[in-house]
């Protein structure tokens, strides 16, 4: 059975491709020459599976993006503490670009806004030369991506020309003392940081490390200790969209961070890492068909944070084809626990990826707690393309009830039984 996630995202980015509101960003003038119309969507899994649609190995600058990683590594290299002492957590309920600092100390309100970001750049590998922190930067989104990620020199070049306003910001925490070292080389090495070109893929991997607490989905290497993420995640949470950030946090509920040039990652712990990218922005400086391609998924999905069910890693108890009861040969899934999206989405991949030996599939839901929407609606896809297009006769064992009245999407009704030796033969049974 092909899963059916990736038309899932399809369906999501047709349904919001129509209407061109806002603008590119147009203050840094290499990026005013983006294609507007350019739009990909990505959600990458916490053991490394990547689903994507629409221009996905469209490669365009990551941005505010970056901050939550470098925010990561400023606490990795010099405590949490040290940080805090320099960069605040509140929301500043101001624009990216805010001068918003504290008035006597000068402390930047959050990591999330270019005052914060430029301080946080500053600490990223602690006490080293601005060309070491730049290599280390380097190297640790690269690992972060998975793969060797390049700087898009014409947008590092056409920023620094006009970066006259983060040049100021540097300059002003420099008289703080909350920069310690050269504030030019700072804002220039903070600058070459947003300036790292990405595809949705990357960032959804990205996204993914810290969804899975900073052990990276692919390679398996522990990039960031799990206290540091928790930091990282809940200052996206309150400060991620800039002076949108309690819009979204009612609305979508994802810890998300949103870039100028289009970009919007989000991360739903424990779960996935999500990445969708469209140049256009709004008067927040986010994506605006971005920012409507996550309200569908958080909406679809189950994925307002305040809403996630406990997530298990296993959801499949056992699977093996073995003789019935009824003397016929079937092939038998034990489901456990509660089924959600991240659930869910484990069992359709094994669907995907393990040919049926037998014509008859049972699902046994015997020890699933609770069936969200989402998990239910993707079982009914299941069912149908497993019944209707794979030829199967599906069954499903439910004592307790969990999905009652279940249909496929195709509005079969599924036989239904309390035990598996209450599966009648194949020639015996009844199908709606
Ligand atoms: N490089 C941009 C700046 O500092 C990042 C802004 C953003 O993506 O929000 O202005």
């Amino acid at each position: 059975m092909k899963s059916p996630i990736t038309d899932y995202l399809k369906d999501v980015l047709e349904d919001t491709r129509q209407g061109d509101a806002g603008e590119v960003a147009a203050y840094i003038p290499e990026l005013a020459q983006a294609d507007p119309d350019r739009v990909a969507i990505a959600v990458a899994t916490v053991d490394g599976v990547v689903y994507s649609a629409g221009d996905e190995d469209y490669r365009f600058t990551i941005q505010s993006m970056s901050k939550p990683f470098a925010y990561a590594l400023a606490i990795r290299d010099n405590g949490l503490d040290h940080v805090l002492a320099r960069i605040g957590v509140e929301p500043s309920g101001e624009a990216f670009n805010e001068i918003s600092l504290e008035s006597d100390t000068g402390r930047p309100k959050n990591p999330m806004i270019n005052a914060g970001a430029i301080a946080t750049h500053a600490l990223v590998g602690g006490s080293v030369s601005q060309r070491d922190r730049n290599a280390e930067i380097m190297t640790m989104f690269s690992a972060f991506a998975g793969r060797d990620l390049e700087v898009d020199e014409a947008v590092f070049s056409s920023e620094l020309d006009h970066g006259h306003r983060n040049l100021g910001l540097g300059h002003l925490m420099k008289s703080f003392g909350v920069i310690e070292d050269n504030p030019v080389d700072a804002v220039e090495g903070y600058i070459r940081q947003c300036a790292l070109k990405v595809d949705v893929r990357d960032l959804a991997i990205m996204a993914a490390t810290l969804a899975n607490y900073g052990q990276h989905p692919v390679s398996g290497d522990r990039l960031l200790q799990p206290s540091t993420v928790r930091q990282v995640l809940s200052v996206m949470t309150s400060c991620g969209m800039y002076d949108a950030a309690g819009d979204w946090l009612t609305t979508v509920g994802i810890p998300a961070k949103s870039g100028v040039a289009g970009g919007i990652i989000g991360v739903l712990p424990g779960q996935v890492g999500i990445a969708v990218f469209s140049p256009r922005l709004d008067e927040h400086g986010n994506s605006v068909r971005g920012v409507k391609m996550m309200e569908r998924l958080s909406r679809d999905l189950g994925m307002h944070i305040m809403d996630v069910f406990r997530p298990s890693r296993s959801a499949l108890r056992n699977v093996s084809s073995r003789e019935l009861p009824n003397g016929e040969q079937a092939t038998v899934y034990e489901m456990q626990g509660d089924m959600i999206f991240a659930t869910m989405e484990s069992v359709l991949r094994h669907l995907d990826n393990n040919p049926l030996p037998d014509h008859l599939v049972v699902f046994d839901v015997t020890r699933v707690d609770e069936f969200h929407d989402v998990a239910k609606r993707m079982a009914a896809e299941a069912g149908a393309r497993l019944m209707d297009e794979d030829g199967h006769r599906v069954v499903l064992i439910d004592p307790d009830k969990v999905i009652a009245g279940f249909e496929t999407s195709h509005g079969a009704e599924l036989e239904s039984y309390a035990k598996i030796d209450q599966i009648p033969q194949t020639d015996k049974a009844v199908r709606n």
